[in-house]
């Protein structure tokens, strides 16, 4: 079932090794079926090279197994967790993209210092607390310290994105690395500069608003 998402989905996942966001089996990506509310799911532990359409996992809200073979990805009741949370997310990413998950590893937010950064997230990249992998303790620290942004570091561990599709769950990735490897290179040189809550706000505004076709 779901054949469509499911290839949307392992699609997906061939953008995390292509754009350098993931190593081996490191990393996931879900989506959300507008349907049926069913939650499709990278398998744990497969190579992105390896996966197929068919391998990917399907679930209900509750975590309960509605198709699929193999077993579901490790944080899986982390991302059902935040789908439960906000209604309005439709696709998560989770990496450990290297730069961005090195300001994770010290526990530091990215602060708002680019107009990319105003655009994608409307804010600074927020860091939320350390969380161990296998239940739902890492949807907790992500819906509680993602706001209104649509990336949040997860201490000393990585990436989550959200997103309106998993497409833009993922583009939200591609950009966190984007962002977190310009800032973490202009840490080298000299002290990176906030810009202002109202000029971040209309960055932000236009980006979405008035930006592109
Ligand atoms: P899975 O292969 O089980 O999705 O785990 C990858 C990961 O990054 C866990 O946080
Ligand atoms: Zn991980």
């Amino acid at each position: 079932m779901l054949e469509r998402l499911r290839e949307e989905l392992w699609l997906l996942h061939l953008e995390l090794p292509r754009n350098d966001l993931v190593k081996w089996t490191g990393g996931n990506v879900s989506g959300r079926d507008p349907e049926t509310g069913y939650v499709v799911i990278k398998p744990s532990g497969v190579r992105y090279e390896a996966l197929k359409p068919s391998d990917m996992v399907i679930m209900d809200l509750e975590g309960k197994l509605i198709e699929g073979a193999l077993k579901p990805s490790s944080d899986t009741a982390s991302h059902l967790y935040i789908y439960r949370q906000r209604p309005d997310v439709m696709g998560i990413v989770h990496t450990h993209s290297p730069y961005a998950t090195a300001f994770a590893a010290v526990g530091k937010p990215i602060p708002v210092c680019l107009t990319a950064m105003a655009d994608e997230f409307g804010g600074p990249i927020p860091v939320g607390g350390f969380a161990l992998i296998g239940g739902e303790a890492i949807g907790k620290v992500v819906v509680d310290a993602i706001g209104t942004s649509c990336a949040v570091l997860l201490k000393q561990h990585g990436v989550f994105t959200i997103g309106a599709s998993p497409t833009a769950a993922v583009k939200a990735a591609v950009m966190t690395e984007d962002v977190a490897r310009t800032v973490w290179l202009a840490m080298q040189i000299g002290q990176v500069e906030v810009i202002s809550a109202d000029d971040v706000e209309s960055l932000h505004h236009r980006y979405t608003h008035v930006y592109g076709q």
